[in-house]
């Protein structure tokens, strides 16, 4: 199955990130097309839109672009966007926050302001976009201790993020009638199930 999906992933040359909605349509996530996969196979989300362009030859259908989950979840403010390097990206900006420089998926890290062996949680306020000259440069140190400052302060995003981030490119320029309200309710087309 996923040796399939895996060579019509290949063969477009693309690796399509997916929109992930909450029961009531509102925007949760962006989520890697294996995890869409994974809870399509879970049946915990219905498919609300699909790639036209990216086959899945293994299911014999498209790549989901939108899903939304079938019950609806509670996820506090602060963890509605999972930290990864992807988020982290966007929110600083492809920029080094300690020493401006430009990152990219290849070159970023995700460092921990307060090392998280130092008491620091990973949460979006403790972490910044660095180049792994400045995360090695910080080490298991504070600011403080190594003597590095921020560009920014860092802070928890929000759904405006994925909106700025993703929704300039045209395959997923679809996905802006998701982050108005009033778009997402004239988009729902099923009523949510309550299992
Ligand atoms: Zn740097």
């Amino acid at each position: 199955m996923h040796n399939g999906v895996l060579e019509a992933q290949k063969a477009k040359g693309q690796m399509r990130s997916v929109l992930l909605l909450n029961g009531n349509w509102e925007v949760l996530d962006v989520i890697h097309w294996k995890r869409a996969l994974l809870l399509l196979w879970k049946n915990k989300v219905r498919i609300c839109e699909e790639f036209d362009d990216v086959a899945i030859h293994a299911f014999g259908v498209n790549l989901p672009s939108v899903l939304a989950l079938k019950r609806l979840v509670v996820i506090p403010f602060g963890r509605r966007f999972r930290i990864n390097k992807r988020n982290l990206l966007l929110r600083d900006k492809h920029q080094c926050q300690y020493c401006g420089c430009h990152l990219n998926m290849g070159n970023a890290t995700i460092d921990h302001i307060t090392p998280q062996s130092r008491g620091g949680d990973h949460i979006w306020r403790n972490v910044a976009a660095a180049c792994r000259a400045c995360n090695n440069r910080k080490d298991n140190k504070t600011l403080k201790e190594a003597g590095m400052h921020l560009r920014h302060r860092p802070y928890t995003p929000s759904k405006e993020l994925v909106y700025v981030g993703y929704t300039y490119k045209p395959e997923y320029q679809h996905w802006a009638q998701y982050f108005t309200s009033e778009g997402a309710k004239s988009l729902m087309r099923e009523p949510v199930s309550h299992e």
